[in-house]
């Protein structure tokens, strides 16, 4: 029996190659042709809810471009010209784009402008330029360095797009949350630099911990700070635990409702942007 993709069957492995993957993505809006540069498993790094299995902090092993390159032709040839989307996924459901969202933080690749250079090059021979975004799934953290804003650049006539993930605007939060020590200072830098190249969504995950919601006065933080980018941003997307953490963690962490995040959205949607939330 063919396997058929959906929202809900995001496995990874079901299709064995190293580099690309797809899925049918709801935040895409169909099928999404993922890139992961991190196939050791190495993040900067160690969000509480993150799906990744064996996480360890790092940075991703040398890649193999030709063998990236061979399984990209392999997997536009068949979502172009083979029955892939007839066979695996929902009638209607179309490319919709390209996204570097590995099993880590895909700007931590040395190689990540090369793989950007080959994703342009395949796009425009299967005609696929203006009709695929090109996306980034990024933590920001390596986003202002001009290794990374180069490599971005080179798709400056493309379609392209970052979700920038920015779950809390707290620090102390942040250390919880994202295990990582993160000034303001850093996150408003990074943001800025991500808004110099680039169309720009932020991604933000909402939990429950420890039977907590977000504060209000964490989620007014968060708005504070968004509101002087407002105007330059696409949007946001919200949501929460999707699947249980593969993180150890003693905290317990839960998703919310449907209720908790719409009221979330509620109050950010004073910031005037689109803001979708996913549950
Ligand atoms: S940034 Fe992404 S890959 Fe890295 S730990 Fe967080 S959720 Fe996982």
């Amino acid at each position: 029996m063919s396997v058929k993709l959906s929202t809900t069957n995001h496995d990874r492995n079901i299709f064995k190659d190293k580099y690309i993957y797809p899925v049918v993505s709801r935040r895409a809006g169909g099928l999404s042709l993922g890139i992961n540069l991190n196939t050791n498993n190495a993040c900067n790094w160690q969000c509480v809810y993150c799906e990744v299995p064996n996480l360890t902090r790092g940075k991703p092993e040398p890649i193999n471009l030709s063998q990236l390159e061979k399984e990209l032709i392999y997997w536009l040839d068949q979502i172009v010209h083979q029955d892939f989307l007839k066979e695996h996924t929902e009638t209607g459901t179309s490319l919709k784009d390209i996204a570097f969202s590995g099993n880590g933080e895909p700007t931590a690749a040395k190689e990540f402008g090369a793989a950007i250079k080959i994703v342009m090059k395949q796009t425009q021979n299967f005609q696929l330029k203006d009709k695929v975004s090109i996306r980034l799934i990024t933590n920001g953290s390596y986003i202002n360095l001009p290794e990374t804003q180069n490599a971005w650049k080179q798709l400056s006539d493309h379609t392209r797009e970052i979700w920038f993930k920015i779950d809390t605007v707290d620090s102390i939060e942040t250390k919880i949350i994202n295990q990582v020590n993160l000034s303001i200072k850093s996150v408003t830098s990074n943001l800025e630099a991500a808004l110099k190249i680039s169309p720009v969504t932020i991604q933000s995950c909402f939990l429950k911990i420890d039977g907590h919601l977000p504060s209000e006065q964490s989620i007014n933080k968060y708005i504070d700070f968004i509101k002087p980018y407002a105007k330059e941003l696409k949007g946001i997307h919200l949501y929460s635990l999707a699947r249980p953490t593969k993180q150890n963690t003693s905290l317990v962490i839960e998703r919310l409702s449907e209720s908790e995040l719409s009221a979330i959205a509620g109050k950010i949607k004073q910031l005037n942007i689109p803001v979708l939330s996913f549950i």
